[in-house]
């Protein structure tokens, strides 16, 4: 067996998508009279700040031999990468493995590229000590992701499905001609095996990008049948190849378990705290509160117990923006989202228990009135009835949010984050759809 991985073949502006140049290669794999047992469409680091768009890079398993299989991959990319653009670096990494058997050195570095920010020497030392077949163009750091491609399978133990389909070469750059009512349809039928096809709050069909590449839509979901199933039943201009992927797409695999005072930038993170500022909506509609270490965690390092986390739920996020406002200082939380300039990007959180009571001044128990300061550190009075109280008293009040799971909509989801309807989380949850 052969594992092909390859990455950083496409552009921004000019268009190109590597899932696009890895089914080519499957088609001159096929050609070659290979088999080729799986397309694997894997998400890195969604931090690092080079990508195109989402971080992905691509693996080919087949039986074909890895010489054969390097040499038309290495074809393949030389014609049809859009190395035009100064950021395009692709690079490509074939293994003569089964994808199971691969080492767990290059595992690991599957496991880190989607957590850490890694160079391109390292991808190259591991190619090195492997023994592995590659080539990169430019700066060739599409190493890295053709490294990490190869070494996913063994790394991640949960996987998701991506049926893709491809529009005709001259309508690349032009407005996808796709009839809505069959995307919500299809996508109606088979929710929730199926996710993120559309955005039923704001009429998106998040199924479709809006670049100038070579997919008309892709159906997500955790059934390959059902992203058959719904990726047939969509009608629109003519598609010309369509492919199944396997992914970690919506299986927040980027998420580490940290303390607050861990959290660094460029990683993404679920961490746990106690709201500790009234959220506030800043210029732009951005939305931001500070969390603060839990009770539960300040016993875990006392010397850590002052740590403050800012976080921000962004525009693009729109509805989730106002669970987040719903917050109170005091609730307790879990967020979840990637650290960037000490400010985490909220996708999801959780309410473990809210506040849900305030300190106001007390009424007098005989005639009702709200009472009066007697003074500083004097409590409160009445002084028609002449009753005292020591201090402010508890109140209980209604709280928008429940207990559980909270999310950014279809339309604001990472690739990689799981949605809440895919269930495994420990709590309720409250799915956007
Ligand atoms: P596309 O998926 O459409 O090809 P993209 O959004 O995946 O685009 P790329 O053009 O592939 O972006 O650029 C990402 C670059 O970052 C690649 O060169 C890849 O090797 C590199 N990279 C991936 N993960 C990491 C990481 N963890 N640390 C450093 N570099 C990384």
């Amino acid at each position: 067996m052969t594992v092909i991985g390859l990455d950083d073949t496409d552009s921004r502006e000019r268009g190109m998508c590597t899932t696009y140049l890895a089914t080519r290669i499957a088609d001159r794999v096929r050609d070659a009279r290979g088999d080729v047992e799986r397309l694997l469409l894997v998400r890195l680091n969604p931090a690092v700040k080079h990508k195109t768009r989402g971080n992905a890079a691509l693996a080919i398993h087949t039986d074909l031999d890895p010489v054969p299989a390097f040499e038309l991959a290495r074809e393949e990319l030389e014609t049809t990468a859009e190395t035009g653009d100064p950021d395009t670096n692709p690079g490509l990494v074939v293994a003569p493995h089964e994808p199971e058997d691969i080492p767990d050195e290059i595992s690991e570095f599957a496991r880190l590229a989607v957590q850490n920010l890694l160079t391109r020497e390292e991808a190259e030392r591991r190619i090195e000590s492997a023994g592995y077949r590659s080539a990169g163009w430019k700066n060739a750091r599409g190493k890295i992701g053709a490294l990490a491609a190869v070494g996913s399978w063994n790394a991640f133990s949960e996987w998701t499905y991506e049926h893709i389909s491809y529009r005709e070469s001259e309508r690349w750059g032009t407005p996808r001609d796709v009839d809505f009512d069959s995307v919500f349809e299809a996508a109606d039928d088979h929710y929730p095996a199926i996710w993120d096809t559309v955005d039923r709050g704001t009429g998106e069909a998040v199924c479709m990008p809006h670049t100038p590449c070579p997919i008309l839509y892709g159906i997500r979901g955790d059934d390959p049948d059902a992203v058959r199933r719904v990726a047939a039943k969509i009608e629109g201009e003519p598609v010309v190849r369509t492919a199944l992927f396997v992914t970690n797409q919506g299986t927040d695999a980027h998420l580490r378990d940290a303390n607050l005072g861990e959290a660094e930038d460029d990683r993404a993170y679920r961490v746990g705290g106690i709201v500790a500022s009234e959220p506030e909506t800043r210029r732009g509609g951005h939305v931001f509160f500070t969390l603060s270490e839990g009770s539960d965690t300040k016993s875990k390092s006392e010397s850590e117990s002052s740590d403050t986390l800012p976080c921000a739920a962004f525009e693009p996020t729109k509805r989730f923006r106002d669970h987040v406002r719903n917050l109170r200082p005091g609730d307790e939380i879990t967020v979840c989202g990637e650290v960037s300039r000490g400010t985490l990007k909220l996708e999801k959180f959780a309410i473990r228990s809210l506040n849900a009571t305030e300190l106001v001044t007390p009424n007098c128990p005989k005639c009702s009135q709200s009472m009066k300061s007697a003074g500083a550190g004097q409590g409160y009075r009445c002084r028609e009835c002449k009753t005292r109280a020591d201090g402010k008293r508890e109140r209980e009040i209604d709280r928008e949010l429940e207990s559980g799971w909270y999310e950014v909509p279809p339309e604001a989801r990472r690739h990689i984050a799981k949605p809440l309807v895919r269930g495994g989380f420990d709590g309720r949850t409250h799915p956007e759809r």
